[in-house]
């Protein structure tokens, strides 16, 4: 699932200065559950390990188990990759995106549009009409603006994240994964 650039992008959203999250992240999914284990591993700075780890934790793909050794009282992390809670992000931005899309091609569909062949300048028809169809900007004539490519484009873009959707179904992507 690493190799998924939607899943890199996640993860380097989330670690942000730190370019080195996805290696870590491999790590934990190789089973290197440790800092010192990824550090050693990917030849990193423990403190960026750490730092990294505790940014994942932070927004909710790790998580730890704090252990002490009885002999020397020293407490060990053990991480662990919360593979799931990514494609649980992944498909809650999915629908939020589609929604919002979906609020665009309701508006596009319900309404008429004018616009400016000068700047671009965009109206609906209220905004038009009240303008008794004049650019608000540069004061040339409106013209009706065919908006069905607008349409077309939205409604393949929905589709396209529909079908994408499929993916982020992380019980058969597990299954894939193991
Ligand atoms: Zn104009």
């Amino acid at each position: 699932m690493l190799k998924d650039p939607v899943v890199q992008e996640l993860i380097t959203d989330i670690t942000k200065e730190e370019e080195d999250g996805i290696s870590i992240v491999e790590c934990l999914i190789n089973g290197k559950i440790t800092d010192e284990e990824i550090a050693e591993e990917t030849e990193l700075r423990l403190n960026i390990v750490r730092r990294v780890l505790y940014k994942l934790y932070d927004a909710g793909i790790a998580s730890y188990k704090r252990s002490k050794d009885p002999e020397t009282q020293w407490y060990t992390y053990s991480w662990k990759f919360e593979e799931n809670k990514i494609f649980e992000m992944l498909k809650r931005r999915n629908e939020e995106f589609s929604m919002e899309l979906k609020e665009c091609l309701e508006y596009e569909e319900n309404n008429i549009f004018f616009e400016c062949k000068n700047n671009g300048c965009r109206c609906s028809f209220e905004e038009a009409s009240e303008n008794s169809f004049i650019c608000p900007v540069c004061g040339s004539e409106l013209e009706f603006q065919d908006n069905s490519t607008i349409i077309e484009n939205l409604k393949e873009e929905i589709q396209l994240l529909k079908n994408n959707g499929h993916d982020f179904n992380f019980e058969n992507a597990s299954k894939i994964d193991s």
